[in-house]
């Protein structure tokens, strides 16, 4: 389950937003309403939870959210994708609150290229966030690099490299062609081709997804098995089929799919503290869910029409 702590954000990825001006929902769930929204999710069997967003760490009592999900026995793994602009400040409460592992989405390693692909991102906070990442220290920490053709398709050698020095496994993604990225198609850089151009650095085995860990194919490096590159074809392979990912939003609608607008409300359960009502809820998106043989979200025209910072990417 990827719960989506608010819709905002301080970056403003040419593939995720059409710009810094669009309209933020007013009523973010507070502390006590994720507990309760938390609660329901458990009363239906969730035990693994991802905070997302929009930027999760621009929710001003993201660590007391974090500290009370963790204390949850029944929670048996939480994790946390962030831009990183405010990791240097945030990576020890946040470690420790009980967090254990973290994906930060990084592009670029080179200042005006990450600022073009941001609008206006600055690269050394996040490096500053990434290093503060490292001294936590925690358990797991992956680099998302969404790969976009004749702009950063030329840095995932270099990605890599800053990523294996420092222990961390790096994994790019296909543009997905979801909201803006929907006009990218001529830009999408195929798993396969990214997967050429590192093919010097990598085993020539067939990459392989980790059991129950999402949709990403990993394959290890050749000079040290444990290092890994990760691959997320969200394009080229939709893997629609195989999806069993549920999302609540930033204001607490259940969503079943990230390509559609589709939802079910359940602020008013969570902000009431009504555990049950907020598994009816999670019941009712299961169904809702797009029948991965006849859907293929990314490829769908309503997906051009979501945007999957309000949904919760
Ligand atoms: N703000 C956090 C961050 O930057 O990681 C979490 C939310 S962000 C929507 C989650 C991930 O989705 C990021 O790695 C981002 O690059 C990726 N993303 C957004 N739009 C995408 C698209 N059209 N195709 C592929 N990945 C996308």
């Amino acid at each position: 389950m990827r719960l989506s702590l608010t819709d905002r954000c301080d970056l403003a990825c040419v593939y995720c937003r059409p710009g810094r001006d669009e309209a933020y929902v007013e009523r973010c769930l507070d502390v006590d309403a994720w507990d309760a929204m938390v609660a329901g999710l458990v009363e239906s069997g969730v035990r693994r939870v991802r905070f997302t967003g929009g930027e999760p760490l621009l929710h001003r009592d993201v660590v007391e959210v974090v500290r009370r999900v963790a204390a949850n026995r029944a929670i048996e793994d939480i994790a946390l994708t962030t831009n990183g602009t405010r990791l240097a400040k945030l990576a020890r409460p946040l470690h420790d609150a009980g967090l254990r592992r973290i994906t930060v989405s990084l592009d670029s390693l080179r200042e005006d290229r990450f600022a073009r692909m941001t609008r206006g991102g600055d690269l050394a906070g996040v490096l500053a966030g990434i290093d503060a990442a490292c001294a936590a220290p925690f358990d797991e920490i992956k680099l998302n690099a969404v790969v976009v053709k004749d702009e950063n398709d030329d840095e995932l050698e270099a990605l890599t490299r800053f990523a294996w020095e420092r222990g961390i496994t790096p994994r790019f993604l296909e543009v997905m062609l979801i909201g803006e990225g929907a006009k990218m198609e001529g830009r999408v850089v195929s798993g396969a081709a990214m997967r050429r151009a590192l093919s010097h650095l990598l085993e020539a085995d067939e990459a392989r997804r980790d059991p129950d860990r999402g949709p990403a194919k990993y394959v290890a490096a050749r000079h040290d098995p444990r290092l890994r590159v990760g691959f997320i074809t969200g394009t080229s392979d939709t893997y629609c089929a195989g999806c069993d990912r549920l999302r609540v939003s930033a204001e607490g609608t259940l969503r079943p799919c990230l390509a559609t607008n589709d939802g079910v409300p359940a602020e008013a359960s969570a902000r009431a503290g009504d555990a049950r009502g907020i598994a009816h809820a999670v019941a009712e998106a299961w169904r809702m869910k797009p029948d991965g043989a006849t859907f293929k979200g990314c490829t769908e025209e309503s997906a051009s029409g979501v945007s999957i910072r309000a949904i919760g990417g």
